[in-house]
Parts: structure tokens; C-alpha cells; sequence
């Protein structure tokens, strides 16, 4: 499943493509994906230029010119992937691909949803009350950016007994941090995973921070050096797999003390960590 990194690279790959273009048409080949998809408010895009492409946590944001500057949320479940044609603007279009659902038309690039098990999401919402939509209104900060860090994450673990790894995929809380890469974090600031939130100290809060902000940002900077002018996921996300530590690799050894790592198992979600050097 994608997680923050992943959207993020898909959003920088796919900005250069659609910011300043104008788009043409818009085809709906199935009327509902995760949710129903808005048609008419889908097809009031059709003449408007993308002004920007943002991301708050895994949902794209398309920005469209236009006094209610109409904004399409884009999210791409479990298996979704958004790829990003060049073509001539006379030329004719190429046919739906398999699990196909939707394409918006910008002239010189064509933007294609692929989805197979339909978990992603379309929809339209306007720019001055984007914080209000739906899909986003009950969203904890972004964690790389400012707001996020050991003061907040102390703040809110206070007498919570969930388990750390829990709090930080917990998108109340924080968003865009997975299994990967919360299991990650906990392995760089030396936190067994399972440890109750509310146990974390001052000090502590401030790695387990730290360690989410760099393990997303090298994540991101992997991922943004995968692809061209094409952009896809989750058929491709093994672009950071050399740099994780201790997802997937229980029974290695440790790179940092050596020890065995472990995986454990909590409602069919794996959890890795290393007993020689997390506390
Ligand atoms: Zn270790």
C-alpha cells in the first residue's frame, strides 16, 4: 500500500507534467471507485487550468483555475497508480488499459487512474474550504512539516496505553505514516514498538520525531529518483527496499548491535524491531 513517500513521489513526478496546462476532457469509465465519483462536479474541471498539484497526507490535490478554484482529491488506495502520458494533441487516444477508471485529457499529457481493487478515491472539493472536506477534515499534522516534533508527540501520548508503533499510524494523530515506515522510525530512535505511548519520555518523543521525519524524507528521496515522466506505484515500490532496516528482514542481523531481529504479529499486521537495541 502506498504510503506518505510514496504519494509524495508521485505528486513531484506528476506537478511538472500538469501545473500551467489546461484540461481538455475529462472521462469517467466507471461511476464510483472507493466512494461514488462526482460526475457533473468532475466534468466542471473540463476548460480549467491546473495551478498546482499538492499532496496532504495521501490524497493528491489537483488545483484548478477558476473563481471557486475547484481542487480534485485524488487517492490511491491499496493499489492505485496514476500514470502520466506524453502525447500530440491531435493524436488519436490510446485505449483503456485494464482496471482503467478514469483519464483527464491535458492536450499534451494524458493522466490515467489505474486501480485494480478500486480502494482509491475522486473527488472534487474547492480551495477556500479544503481543510473542511471530508477526506480530510479530522487529519493530524503533516509530519514533515512544522508542528510535528518530540514537544507534540509527548503531548498527545500522555496516559495513552497504545502501543507507539499504533500512535504514529494513527492519522488523528499523524498522518501518512504506515507499517513500513512506523516500524522504521521506532528501529532509528531505539523504541521497541509494542512499548505503551505513554511510557515515552521527553527525550525519547524527540527521536521517535526525528527518526519519522528522516526516515520519510529518505524514502522520498529514493523515490524521487525512480521515475521519469512516468509515475507509478505499488507495482514499483521496491525502490527504497534496500534501505529498510528491519521491515521484512526478521531473522537478520542487526546493523546496528548485530542482534536478531524479530517480527511479531498483532491483528494480522507484522511488526519488526530489534530486542538487542530498541527499549
Ligand atoms: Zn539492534
Amino acid at each position: 500500500m502506498p504510503e506518505l513517500p510514496e504519494v509524495e513521489t508521485v505528486r513531484a513526478g506528476a506537478e511538472p507534467h500538469l501545473v500551467g496546462r489546461r484540461l481538455r476532457e475529462v472521462t469517467l469509465l466507471r461511476p464510483d471507485l472507493r466512494w461514488p465519483i462526482p460526475a457533473a462536479a468532475v466534468q466542471d474541471l473540463t476548460g480549467r487550468r491546473c495551478t498546482a498539484v499538492r499532496r496532504r497526507s495521501k490524497y493528491l490535490l489537483l488545483h484548478f483555475d477558476g473563481p471557486s478554484e475547484p481542487v480534485a482529491l485524488v487517492h490511491l488506495g491499496m493499489t492505485g497508480r496514476l500514470l502520466v502520458d506524453v502525447v500530440k494533441p491531435r493524436e488519436e487516444r490510446p485505449e483503456p488499459r485494464l482496471h482503467e477508471h478514469w483519464r483527464m485529457d491535458f492536450g499534451d499529457r494524458l493522466v490515467r487512474f489505474l486501480d485494480p481493487r478500486r480502494f482509491g478515491a475522486l473527488d472534487v472539493g474547492f480551495a477556500a474550504h479544503l481543510a473542511q472536506h471530508p477526506f480530510l477534515a479530522k487529519l493530524g499534522p503533516e509530519p514533515l512539516e512544522p508542528g510535528f516534533d518530540g514537544a507534540f508527540l509527548h503531548r498527545v501520548s500522555r496516559r495513552r496505553k497504545v502501543a507507539v508503533k499504533t500512535l504514529l499510524m494513527d492519522a488523528h494523530v499523524l498522518v501518512g505514516v504506515g507499517n513500513i515506515y512506523a516500524s522504521e522510525a521506532c528501529w532509528r530512535a531505539q523504541v521497541r514498538p509494542r512499548r505503551a505511548a505513554g511510557s515515552l519520555s521527553h527525550a525519547e518523543c524527540a527521536a521517535l520525531a526525528e527518526a519519522v521525519r528522516s526516515v520519510l524524507t529518505a524514502a522520498i528521496a529514493a523515490g524521487g529518483t525512480s521515475f521519469r515522466d512516468y509515475v507509478g506505484v505499488a507495482e514499483d515500490a521496491g525502490f527504497f527496499a534496500r534501505e529498510l532496516a528491519v521491515y521484512e528482514r526478521q531473522g537478520e542481523a542487526c546493523r546496528r548491535c548485530g542482534g536478531v531481529l524479530r517480527r511479531t504479529t498483532d491483528g494480522g499486521r507484522s511488526t519488526y524491531w530489534c530486542a538487542g537495541c530498541q527499549r
